[in-house]
């Protein structure tokens, strides 16, 4: 059996937002030349995920909505997270969106349903972040 690993760093300039990373997921898979196996890709953070959706603006604009409703950034004083941080929200926004996707490799390509793809979900950005692409295999 063979494995593969790959890291992949973001740094977004804004607080949130949602970022299609299936061309780099694809990217890793080909370097791993796995044809029939597993790939895991989790966020290495927690105030991050990674999820499979449809890659349309009207939806992300609804997640956005959606999430906010459910746990709102401000105001602050809101979270009791909030001592030392802010980012109360994005703890929680992490948790409803996931922390990771598994996909199936099959013929080495990613074995999607159909408009299925795969996105990096930022709730608190600004600085470097990174998520883990673990592939394991034949
Ligand atoms: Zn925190």
């Amino acid at each position: 059996m063979k494995s593969y690993k790959k890291e992949l760093w973001f740094d977004i300039k804004s607080r949130r937002a949602f970022i299609n990373i299936t061309r780099e997921v694809e990217s890793a898979l080909k370097e791993s030349g796995i044809q029939e196996g597993i790939l895991l890709c989790n966020a290495m953070h927690i105030t991050a995920s990674v999820f499979i959706n449809d890659d349309e603006s009207g939806l992300h604009r609804d997640f956005e909505r959606f999430l906010e409703k459910l746990a709102p950034e401000k105001p602050y004083s809101q979270y009791e997270h909030n001592g030392f941080e802010d980012n109360g929200d994005a703890h929680l926004k992490r948790t409803i969106m996931g922390r990771e996707v598994v996909v199936a490799v099959t013929e080495g390509k990613l074995d999607f349903g159909p408009w299925e793809q795969i996105f990096y979900g930022e709730f608190d950005g600004n600085r470097k972040k990174r998520i883990l692409v673990k592939i394991i295999g034949e």
